[in-house]
């Protein structure tokens, strides 16, 4: 494991990855985080970074929670993406992977039970290279302890911004375009959009203590 965090922020406004940190080979046994709100390239980032890497052992994951856009493939929003083996908690992380995984890449770790910061220091401590896409703030502003918490453990951190949809500043927010039914809060473009911290409101409807937003 890298002992200390390698904190990039603020990258730069626009949700293109960059050419260095998160995108760079680095050595296995590390936990590389990217995060930021929707809609900032945190998949794109990912996906970025797994065509540089050379190892051919290589484990995608997916959550069952996010069929947006596909139930076998991680995918940008505009629509790039990778296979994907689909799994509903963090346990089935360590179910899936073998000894021969090289590098193990979690897109929407925000998704995943508490168990998930356990699991990615297991898989490092076992030499693997992992890779975790996650949002770090939920629509109502508040962080997810899960992803904090890899934060924390995490070797390369890299936070992404967007840009404002309403004044084009960079965006650190996610925004709610649209009213929550039912306690449904997994939603695309048509129902969140990036803004930036004075253009940002949280919904009106009461905080839902869920990971379920993508
Ligand atoms: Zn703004």
């Amino acid at each position: 494991m890298t002992a200390s965090s390698d904190t990039i922020e603020p990258v730069n406004p626009s949700p293109q990855p960059p050419a260095d940190a998160f995108t760079a080979s680095h050595p296995p046994g590390v936990v590389e985080l990217v995060c930021g709100c929707m809609f900032s390239g945190k998949t794109t980032a990912l996906l970025h970074a797994l065509r540089q890497e050379s190892a051919d052992n290589i484990l995608i994951l997916k959550h069952d929670k996010d069929d947006r856009y596909s139930r076998s493939k991680i995918m940008t929003h505009d629509g790039d993406g990778f296979d994907a083996v689909t799994v509903s908690c963090a346990q089935d992380i360590l179910d899936r992977v073998c000894h021969e995984t090289k590098v193990v890449v979690i897109d929407e770790g925000h998704f995943y039970d508490e168990a998930l910061p356990q699991v990615c220091k297991t898989l490092a401590d076992q030499g693997k290279r992992v890779m975790v896409a996650a949002l770090d703030l939920d629509m109502w502003g508040f962080q997810f302890s899960v992803i904090e918490q890899i934060r924390e453990l995490a070797g390369v951190v890299r936070v992404q911004r967007s840009i404002c949809a309403a004044c084009g500043k960079p965006a650190t927010h996610t925004h709610r375009k649209t009213p929550i039914i039912q306690n449904q809060i997994v939603g695309g473009s048509e129902d969140f959009e990036p803004r930036c911290r004075d253009c940002w409101s949280p919904p009106r409807e009461a905080h839902i203590d869920s990971n379920e937003m993508g």
